[in-house]
């Protein structure tokens, strides 16, 4: 199966502590960006947040264990890859890259780092914005110790524990006849159209989420919600579920704030799009392919 990006690669098991450290994967960071080894700014990108990205880049392999030094923030174990250990490490935001590494965001790095290593990295930065934020008790206010078998932070005092924070969040791509409903929010990149999005409320279905999303951001009606796939987001800490709908009434009107524009748009006259990093991409693409399938446009993509 083709994983989507920032998917668990199949040969990477979960642990949280190393019995023996040995040669390692270091996945460190500063702020969001990630420090590798990489060459010039190049290739061009399918990203509109994106200028370009490095002709290659990889991590950088060190065979001793915590080759940082003092100098991280903080230090977590992510678990094996393959027989290699992985480690994620926080430098402080004014950290120097040392000598021939760079600083890079992960939007950037997308189809040029290792795929493995960059679901990884995706991985990686989630765990330490956990981290960094759960150092202390949400309820009495103690500082928080890491549990030796369980990724969380219990507070030693009252108990309470802190689990990595997820938040599920509801795609929809809505079809009508041989149009799709795309829109846009206010921090788009200009001219980029995606699909309908918003994060699960507590207390509600995945079937609700997606009903009452698309009600309040174009104020249309849907039904035959399909399941596509799901795709892990670090941006920040996202579980994207992705559906096909179908629009069964009312007209597009844009929530204010929300929704810049929203319309519905023919298969073949499509706006700007989404990166191929992200599940709205598939998501758009494979609908589009469909629709042209059974319209019988066959010099569609
Ligand atoms: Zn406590």
């Amino acid at each position: 199966m083709h994983l989507l990006p920032f998917s668990r690669p199949v040969d990477f098991e979960q642990r949280v502590a190393c019995e023996a450290p040995g040669e390692g994967h270091w996945f460190v960071f500063r702020g969001d960006q990630l420090l590798v080894e990489m060459g010039p700014l190049e290739r061009p990108s399918d990203d509109l947040r994106v200028r370009a990205r490095p002709a290659w880049a990889r991590l950088p392999l060190r065979k001793n264990h915590n080759w940082l030094g003092d100098a991280p923030a903080r230090t977590l174990y992510l678990g094996r890859l393959g027989a290699v250990d992985c480690w994620a490490a926080e430098l402080p935001e004014d950290a120097e890259a040392p000598a021939g590494m760079s600083w890079e965001g992960l939007r950037a790095l997308f189809s040029v780092l290792d795929d493995a290593h960059f679901a990884l990295a995706g991985r990686a930065v989630q765990l330490i914005n956990w981290d960094r934020t759960h150092q202390f008790c949400g309820r009495c206010g103690s500082r928080t110790e890491p549990h030796p078998q369980e990724r969380v932070r219990v507070c030693p005092a009252c108990k309470l524990s802190a689990y990595p924070r997820v938040a599920p969040a509801v795609m929809a791509l809505i079809k009508r006849d041989k149009q799709i409903l795309l829109a846009r929010g206010p921090h788009f990149p200009p001219g980029m159209y995606s699909a309908l999005a918003g994060f699960v409320e507590p207390g509600e279905s995945l079937e609700q989420c997606l009903a009452r999303e698309v009600f309040e951001e174009v104020g249309v009606q849907i039904n035959n919600m399909r399941y596509f796939a799901s795709q892990p987001w670090p941006f920040p800490h996202s579980l994207m579920i992705a559906f096909v709908c179908d629009w069964v009434s009312g007209e597009i009107k844009p929530q204010d704030g929300e929704i810049e524009e929203a319309n519905w748009f023919e298969v073949l006259q499509l706006p700007k799009l989404p990166s191929k990093i992200s599940i709205a991409r598939r998501l758009i693409d494979a609908v589009v392919a469909e629709m042209n399938r059974s319209a019988g446009n066959t010099n569609a993509v």
